[in-house]
């Protein structure tokens, strides 16, 4: 697979470092005063001599490392990191961040875009410290750490011959992945990540450890499958596992960038009647001077024998450039967009839930997606529907059930380039497209206004606010896709 491919897989993006920036600043300031000037010697004292796990201060072994994330562009200083060894040490991390009116950053995977997982100033609790799995064939239930990572979930869960919705990229965390939706190669199949969750452990702003599940504290259960880390720190996840082969067959097919059009009315159709055990994006890839490609990504994850009968709609369409389709193990291929790429560019991300990728649609992309010698352009869309689409809007936090397509369109050029043509480009064209998208995916918020992210929870908007108000009324977890406790 070409590089620009992986690239897209893995999603580096962000709007532009100075939105960054900002985007970074806002809080801290509103936490003004937050930082190691309020802290005292003995404050820290304390609370090193509270932890059993670790606390980094500037300039310690470990605190560069726990400070970054995955976009190495973002470039944030903590004054003080805490690598919990359990839920005591997250209590009372949690606890010390409210009493000192510290910014408080929860990092699981660090894949955020907007870089929620770290932050300038405040306290960082990197849950690296807090990872594991372990699998009750029994049950079919996976207890997983609040830090762990999707490969990690994967891994275990396969070696019993169960499976549960995972991203696509190993090393994203199942924290923020689940939280906020969870997409996958299985998603169709199984719902969202966070359709599998049977119950989390949680500590909230007040410092308490809470479990919350069907039966108990059912308003929290509610609201933490789908409104992210807005109500605290989930230091456990139970999920619900399904029995599957480890075989699934998998890969991709290359076609040129001169039959886009035609490609992707056929993908519409193709992927609106897929079964639930194929998952299929569709991804056109603009390289910086070089020819496009348009790819069909693949995953059937259903009885091995049948997958060429499902795909037959798609051989009808020629021989592709390249054709990687092959049977392999499931765990393989969900390591397989693993692979970072350098991030050294600058990239411009828009993001939309499609219910209909229609023709007004389709054109509106043939006439804008155009090669470009300096910049390079990804714009894919991840397969969703099947049981995702069956579960009702207000079922969970989680509100966009009618999406059959997440349309991702990526802008990215060399970071020592004037920015302004390229995002005149990114925006000029997301300006036509914007009107065939409904929503966005919470997990993708970069700098969006805070009324622009609440009014994405839509109809769940004001029972995700009571819960805010009842759990976290001081917004203390404020780095997400933020509900306000007090907004009007
Ligand atoms: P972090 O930046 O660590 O956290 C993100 C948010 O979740 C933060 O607000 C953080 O505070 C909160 N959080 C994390 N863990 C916890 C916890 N235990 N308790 C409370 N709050 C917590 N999404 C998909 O749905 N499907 C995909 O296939 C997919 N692929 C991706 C691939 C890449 C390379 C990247 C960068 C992103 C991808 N995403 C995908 C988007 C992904 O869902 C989000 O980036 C998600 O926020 C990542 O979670 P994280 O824990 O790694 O990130």
């Amino acid at each position: 697979m070409p590089n620009e491919l992986d690239t897209m897989n893995r999603r580096h993006f962000f709007r532009s470092s100075l939105a960054l920036a900002v985007a970074a600043a806002l809080p801290y300031r509103r936490a003004c005063g937050a930082g190691t000037a309020q802290l005292s010697a003995s404050d820290l004292q304390g609370l090193r001599g509270a932890l059993r796990g670790a606390l980094l201060l500037p300039g310690e072994a470990g605190y560069n490392a726990a400070r970054r994330v995955l976009i190495d562009t973002i470039d944030r200083h903590p004054a003080l990191v805490v690598q919990p060894s359990g839920a005591a040490d997250v209590r009372t991390a949690v606890t010390f961040a409210r009493e000192h009116e510290l910014l408080l950053a929860v990092k699981g995977g660090g894949h955020s875009d907007a870089g929620f997982g770290t932050c300038d100033g405040g306290l960082q609790l990197d849950l690296s410290s807090l990872r594991g799995v372990r699998v009750d064939p029994a049950t079919r239930t996976a207890h997983v750490a609040g830090g762990s990572l999707l490969g990690e979930l994967d891994h275990e869960a396969m070696a019993c011959g169960l499976v549960t919705t995972a991203g696509t990229v190993s090393h994203t965390g199942v924290g923020g992945l689940t939280l906020g939706g969870g997409y996958g190669r299985l998603a169709r199949r199984f719902g969202l990540a966070l359709d599998n969750v049977r119950a989390v452990d949680i500590v909230t702003a007040d410092g308490r450890l809470r479990h919350a599940s069907e039966k108990e504290n059912a308003d929290l259960y509610w609201g933490v499958r789908g409104g992210g880390g807005n109500f605290g720190v989930v230091t456990a996840f139970e999920f619900a596992l399904h029995p599957m082969q480890r075989q699934v067959v998998s890969g991709s097919l290359v076609f040129p960038l001169s039959r886009l059009k035609e490609l992707l009315a056929a993908y519409a159709e193709f992927s609106y009647h897929a079964p639930d055990d194929l998952y299929n994006d569709f991804i056109v890839s603009l390289p910086a001077g070089k020819d496009g490609v348009v790819v069909f990504s693949l995953c059937y994850s259903g009885a091995p024998e049948h997958a060429e009968a499902v795909i037959a709609p798609l051989r009808k369409l020629g021989t592709p450039i390249a054709d990687t389709m092959k049977a392999i193990d499931y765990v393989a291929a969900q390591r397989s967009g693993d692979k970072t790429d350098p991030r050294t560019d600058t990239v411009h991300a828009h993001t939309g839930f499609v219910d209909d990728l229609n023709s007004g649609l389709i054109n509106t992309l043939v006439d804008g997606l155009a090669p470009h010698p300096q910049r390079r352009a990804i714009l894919f869309f991840q397969h969703a529907g099947g049981a995702i689409g069956r579960v009702t809007p207000s079922a969970t936090a989680f509100p966009h059930r009618h999406a059959t397509h997440n349309m991702v369109f990526n802008v990215a050029w060399p970071r020592e380039l004037d920015p302004v043509a390229h995002v005149a480009y990114s925006d000029g064209l997301w300006n036509r497209l914007g009107r065939y998208t409904d929503g966005f995916y919470t997990n993708e918020v970069v700098d969006e206004p805070a009324n622009v992210v609440e009014a994405n929870y839509q109809g769940n908007l004001a029972r995700l606010r009571a819960l805010k108000q009842k759990y976290d009324a001081g917004n203390l977890f404020r780095l997400n896709a933020n509900v306000r406790p007090d907004a009007a």
